[in-house]
């Protein structure tokens, strides 16, 4: 199954995500993620991403397109992947076209309130990137990662100001994708309304449109 995960910034993709890919045995590929490890390394290409992701605005599509034509290049993605954060443009979810063939999006539907109350509060571990929320999802010591004991920290991209950058930047240039898909009779819709809902039972909602649409009735 080739699935990607839409939703705005904080809708919790990543979290589901990595749950998910663990279920179903295929990765996760963030480009997030992707992006921070490029920073992380200090390349040229890294510093010129950090100019935009700090502020909240988008990688140019070249530049993202690129990279992530080289992660699903990957032997490992054969059998199928899950994107988190890809595509973010229709720029991008045409070059995701010609690059494969995509079975599923999951929309992941939040409102702006839980996500600005969510980002505020989340930190990630330096180290493996595993994502906790000092409000719903705690570390069972504080700034310490429960998987390999690195040292949690907020993102740049986490701070209020940013915030509502990155918002604006999803309303403006990600939304029309539910459009696109919802066209193309791609599109699942998956809600959360309370700030509370444990993780776990969104993952079984996507679970079940995935076994669904793996083998319909
Ligand atoms: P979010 O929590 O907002 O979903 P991500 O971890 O997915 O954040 O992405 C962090 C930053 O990395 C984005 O704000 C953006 O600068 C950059 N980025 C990630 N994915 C993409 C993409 N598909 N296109 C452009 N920029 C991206
Ligand atoms: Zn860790």
């Amino acid at each position: 199954m080739k699935i990607v995960l839409l939703g705005p910034p904080g809708s919790g993709k990543g979290t589901y995500a990595s749950r998910l890919t663990t279920i179903l045995g295929i990765p996760h590929i963030s480009t997030g993620d992707i992006v921070r490890d490029e920073i992380k390394a200090q390349t040229e290409l890294g510093k010129t991403i950090k100019e935009y992701s700090d502020k909240g605005e988008l990688v140019p599509d070249k530049i993202i397109n690129e990279l992530l034509a080289k992660r699903l290049n990957n032997p490992d993605c054969e059998k199928g992947f899950m994107l988190d954060g890809f595509p973010r443009t229709i720029k991008q979810a045409e070059a995701l076209h010609r690059i494969s063939k995509i079975n599923l999006i999951i929309n992941i539907n939040v409102p702006d309130e839980i996500i600005i109350t969510r980002l505020s509060n989340r930190i990630i571990c330096r180290k493996c990137g595993t994502i906790y929320n000092k409000l719903t999802l705690k570390p069972k010591k504080d700034n310490i990662c429960d998987k390999c004991s690195g040292d949690l920290y907020q993102r740049e991209d986490d701070k209020p100001k940013v915030i509502q950058e990155r918002l604006n930047v999803y309303r403006k240039k990600t939304e029309p994708l539910i459009k696109y898909y919802k066209k193309k009779s791609l599109l699942k819709n998956v809600h959360c309304n309370n700030l509370m809902t444990p993780p776990q039972e969104i993952v079984e909602k996507i679970k079940s449109i995935i076994d669904r649409v793996q083998k319909p009735k």
